[in-house]
């Protein structure tokens, strides 16, 4: 096991007047706090404590500075340094995340402010660490000391997170694993054995519906709440369906990761998540954010969970995987959502299920394979057992409720 650490960077998003000059309240007595306690030559936590205990900070703040002053005094520090900014530090039990998907702005940062006053500001996170976000939020990952300073007139807030990952010895002999990501089956896994042959696909086709109709229903029920007036309820309602949501992706991605980790060398490949933003083909900017959003955060949370066991996550480029025949390399078309249809008669796969063809398209891919393609068409593949490959399709019902949920996305 090894520890990663890494600095999240959050920036709180237009504090109103009121947040903004209780930022600045903390910020001041923090400072004030902290040049008292160095004036007063603190050394060790209890003398800090006996300084910093007057100032109207929260105790997390003051557990911060009695921990920072000693380090400081005890060392070559300049008093005019003092002068500088400092950013407020909080010990991590004060400080909480929150996420909600289904606002603007996803994610909220609880900052302490006084004993028992703080305040829930939205903040910006960047991209590129939301998998950290993705553990920090479930309890995977661990929160340390975190900083609040502000910056050319924006506020900031930094915290310090660890989270455990394994090392794992790497063979060349990789089992690049196909995930596709979708709205039929949630996800769908699948790898070619060492001949090449399409091996055990897994779909989960169960928590695709759930999902949908926990976003329908969120749809639905909150416009009738707010149409009554009940702005809370439909708040707090929204909130728990958005919660069900959640523990079903991380169950689902939990279940991803622990299928890759059965085979030797496992590599995840996804699809890239910009590609993806760019063929997306949703109506209202409602509908197509919170569409993406599934993908993002199923994308940061195999991300983390694969990192927990050393198994490599590598992303391709999405042209066409669900397009394209993963045996011929034809171009095909899906008469129904799960099924693929080869356009090449003289291909052996006539119907295929949907998903699973474009988890191959997208493992074949990493390994540069475009080329199961049109020349091997009589080649080894004719061997393929892919043929019982076929899953239960989606039935008529699960067509209709897919309209459905489009519909009310659409409105
Ligand atoms: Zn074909």
């Amino acid at each position: 096991m090894t520890e990663l650490t890494e600095t999240l960077e959050l920036k709180l998003v237009n504090p109103n007047t009121h947040k903004h000059r209780k930022l600045c309240e903390t910020k001041h007595a923090y400072q004030q706090a902290l040049e008292a306690a160095f004036n007063a030559d603190c050394t060790t936590q209890t003398a800090a404590n006996d300084v910093v205990v007057n100032y109207d900070l929260s105790g997390y703040a003051k557990n911060a500075l009695k921990q920072y002053v000693p380090q400081l005094c005890g060392g070559s520090y300049d008093a005019k340094e003092l002068k500088d900014d400092h950013p407020v530090r909080f010990t991590n039990e004060g400080p909480k995340l929150d996420h909600k998907p289904q606002n603007a702005i996803e994610w909220y940062v609880k900052i302490p402010h006084h004993d028992d006053y703080h305040l829930w500001i939205p903040a910006q996170i960047n991209p590129e660490q939301r998998e950290w976000l993705e553990a920090l939020y479930v309890g995977d990952a661990k929160m340390g000391e975190c900083r609040l300073f502000d910056r050319d007139g924006e506020w900031y807030f930094h915290i310090v997170a660890t989270r455990d990952v394994e090392e794992r010895e790497t063979s060349p002999a990789e089992t690049p694993i196909g995930v596709d990501i979708g709205e039929a089956s949630l996800v769908t896994v699948c790898h070619r054995n060492e001949r090449g042959t399409p091996t055990t696909p897994n779909l989960w086709n169960d928590e695709g519906k759930r999902v949908r109709q926990l976003r329908e229903t969120y749809f639905t029920a909150t416009r009738r709440l707010q149409k009554r007036g009940s702005e809370r309820i439909a708040e707090s309602y929204g909130d728990e369906l958005w919660r069900q949501i959640d523990h079903l992706l991380h169950t689902v991605t939990s279940e991803v990761v622990a299928y890759a980790d059965q085979f030797e060398n496992p590599v995840l490949v996804l699809e890239d998540l910009t590609h993806i933003r760019e063929n997306m083909d949703y109506g209202a900017f409602m509908n197509r954010r919170l569409h993406g959003w599934g993908f993002a955060k199923m994308h940061a949370q195999i991300r983390y969970k694969a990192a927990e066991k050393g198994i490599r996550v590598e992303t391709v480029n999405p042209a066409y995987t669900s397009k394209t025949c993963h045996c011929c390399g034809e171009t095909g078309y899906r008469p129904k959502q799960a099924t693929f249809k080869c356009s090449n008669s003289a291909c052996w796969v006539s119907k295929y299920q949907a998903d699973v063809n474009a988890a191959l398209n997208i493992a074949d891919r990493y390994l540069g394979r475009e080329s199961h393609s049109r020349e091997h068409t009589s080649g080894d593949d004719s061997a393929e057992e892919g043929g019982r490959l076929t899953v239960p399709q989606d039935t008529q019902a699960d067509a209709e409720s897919q309209q459905l949920t489009l519909g009310a996305y659409a409105s």
